[in-house]
């Protein structure tokens, strides 16, 4: 399960600032978060799509403590969308956003992150593109399916995610199961308490697969985001058994996280589509990718040491 230390180390700037200086940082970062610049991660996206991927673009951020900070995000995924669009994108590209980026945390911050979304979501849909809400912890669960619920009345085409970690998210399928529903199911990578999440690997994985098989019986487009080779077989297992062709689910996997294997599914007929973060506030994503890997860490960790 996630390392709680590192975690918890997440949400430190004092730590981020420590990290940064050091000079392997940059490769470990680069493993996961291909550029700091739209341009750069719009070339990545291009060069996966001429190979036959799909991408999700999420620009790097979260917490805004600002509202400041909450409009730039809009414009830099206003910017990004209006890219997408322009650079003939649009079948194989979409975006990822968070809403604690867009300003949910802030007084007001549920009406503030629904209006940020709803500007967002319409941009999309002007570049031919859709939008996936990612999720967060437990705390925003609800107010997350909340605004995803509003969201998808006006555009129904927009994506939401469920952890199968979170106890609640065997009945949070059943609800999100229906026609042109497009769910993200991911085990979920916060450190949450026992009370609201399965901590043990072995039930966190019983649960996916209780989730996945409710998802795929269902009418919606089950987007099927992890890297655990056990998960994807039962998944393409299940797709088959409901008749489900390769365009009405996908598979999803992180930038950086089994290259070769994105391929080969691809190459295989699966709709395949890779999460591409990009941005400066990639802190609190690397922490997430290194807890749920302590090999990744230990490397971190003896690269650090060794400079
Ligand atoms: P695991 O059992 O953790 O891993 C299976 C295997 O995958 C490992 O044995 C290893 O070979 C490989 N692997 C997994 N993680 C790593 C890593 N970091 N580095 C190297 N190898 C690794 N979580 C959320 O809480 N909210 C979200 O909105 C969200 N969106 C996601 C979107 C996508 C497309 C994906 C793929 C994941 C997303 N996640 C999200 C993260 C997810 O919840 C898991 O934390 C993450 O995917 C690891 O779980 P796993 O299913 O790959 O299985």
């Amino acid at each position: 399960m996630p390392n709680r230390l590192l975690l918890a180390l997440a949400r430190s700037q004092v730590a981020k600032a420590a990290v940064s200086r050091a000079p392997v940082t940059r490769d470990v970062v680069r493993r996961y978060v291909p550029g700091e610049t739209r341009e750069e991660a719009l070339d990545v996206a291009a060069r996966l799509a001429a190979e036959g991927l799909h991408v999700t673009l999420d620009f790097l951020g979260e917490d805004t403590t600002a509202p400041g900070q909450a409009e730039a995000v809009v414009a830099e995924y206003l910017a990004l969308l209006s890219d997408i669009h322009d650079r003939g994108l649009a079948d194989r590209a979409e975006v990822s956003v968070k809403l604690t980026a867009l300003g949910l945390r802030l007084p007001g911050g549920e009406a503030l992150a629904r209006a940020h979304a709803h500007t967002i979501c319409a941009a999309a849909r002007a570049a031919g593109t859709t939008v996936t809400l990612d999720m967060e912890d437990h705390t925003v669960t609800d107010v997350t399916l909340a605004i995803l619920r509003t969201l998808r009345t006006e555009f129904p085409e927009t994506g939401g995610v469920l952890q199968a970690y979170l106890r609640r998210t065997l009945q949070d399928c059943v609800t999100h199961a229906g026609p042109g529903e497009r769910i993200r199911l991911c085990k979920g990578a916060y450190d949450e308490p026992d009370a609201v999440a399965h901590r043990d690997r072995q039930e966190v994985d019983a649960a996916y697969v209780r989730c996945l098989r409710l998802l795929m019986a269902g009418q919606g487009r089950p987007l099927v985001a992890t890297h655990d080779p056990r998960m994807v077989a039962i998944a393409q297992h299940l797709a088959r058994e409901h008749g489900r062709e390769p365009g009405d689910h996908e598979l999803q996997m992180l930038y950086g996280i089994r290259p070769h294997e994105q391929r080969r599914l691809a190459a295989g007929g699966e709709t395949v589509r890779v999460y591409l973060p990009y941005g400066q506030e990639w802190w609190g994503y690397l922490t997430r990718r290194l807890a749920e890997r302590p090999a990744n860490l230990s490397f971190f960790v003896r690269s650090l040491l060794s400079k």
